[in-house]
């Protein structure tokens, strides 16, 4: 099996252990940061150190790859806006930065999957003989991905920006949060973003697109969960209409 093959069955088999560990272990950081975990950097620098790496390795793999479309620099372009987006702009309009911390440990695992996806997206787009043609953009795929992708980008960022906001500078406190998304789900954040790498997916219509999906969800379906119980056991006034993650379902 080449190398290509090899870490694209290591992240889905890494997906699945997540998924299991996570359903029962909520990730130390944020809200359900623990002891135990060793040593901690502050969130800000964290957020930098661990999705970097995403962007950095794909970039490399790409500009390392045998041939460069313009449909494939295109996916290059809108996987560099996300993480130019989560690694700069997120953690520099946190409120608390220096407050919160997240143990090394996570961190570290964070930059090996990170390194790892960057790679197998990087070495599908730039280095395997499925070049997307003009035809690619007439594709069904091609448009419910982006649709998908566009949408799920904006309903992240946007409800990154209504968590944000809760605290005035300085404060941590935890509130409910109100308005967008959040009329109808605890964790518009995680349901965006899932959103947008399965829109990745099916628009590049590839293993490695689906992989990211795939740990995506393993990732952020458990937290969600574990999230709308927190808020629920901590604000006697929740609203009940409100779901996890999926508008009436879940
Ligand atoms: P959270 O919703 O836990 O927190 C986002 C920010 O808002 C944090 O600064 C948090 O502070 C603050 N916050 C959250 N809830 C409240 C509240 N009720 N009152 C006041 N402040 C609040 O998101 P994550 O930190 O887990 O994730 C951040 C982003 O990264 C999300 O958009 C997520 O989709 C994405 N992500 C993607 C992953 C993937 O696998 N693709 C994996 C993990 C995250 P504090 O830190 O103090 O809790």
């Amino acid at each position: 099996m080449s190398a290509y093959g090899i870490v694209l069955a290591a992240i889905f088999v890494a997906a699945a252990a997540a998924f299991v560990t996570l359903l029962f272990l909520s990730a130390p950081y944020g809200r359900f940061v623990r002891g135990g975990w060793g040593v901690a950097l502050s969130s800000r620098w964290a957020w930098f150190i661990m999705e970097f790496p995403a962007a950095a390795s794909i970039f490399v793999v790409a500009i390392s790859g045998d041939h460069g479309d313009p449909i494939a620099v295109f996916f290059l372009v809108i996987w560099e806006i996300h993480y130019l987006y989560r690694s700069l702009l997120y953690p520099a309009a946190m409120r608390d930065p220096r407050t919160r911390t997240m143990p090394v440990a996570l961190i570290a695992m964070a930059i090996v999957y990170n390194c790892a996806n960057g790679y197998v997206n990087g070495y599908h787009l730039f280095h395997r003989a499925v070049a997307y043609t003009s035809e690619w953009l007439a594709d069904p795929r091609f448009a419910i991905g982006m649709l998908l992708f566009v949408a799920g980008f904006a309903a992240h960022v946007w409800s990154d920006r209504i968590l944000q906001r809760l605290r005035a500078p300085g404060e941590h406190e935890y509130r409910i949060p109100y308005g967008g998304l959040f009329r109808y789900v605890s964790s518009p954040n995680y349901l965006g973003e899932t959103v947008q790498w399965i829109g990745f997916a099916v628009a590049t219509w590839s293993l490695a697109g689906l992989s990211f999906a795939v740990f995506t969800v393993a990732n952020l379906l458990p937290r969600a969960l574990a999230t709308h119980r927190w808020y629920k056991r901590t604000f006697p006034d929740y609203p009940e209409d409100r779901a996890a993650v999926i508008p009436r379902i879940l």
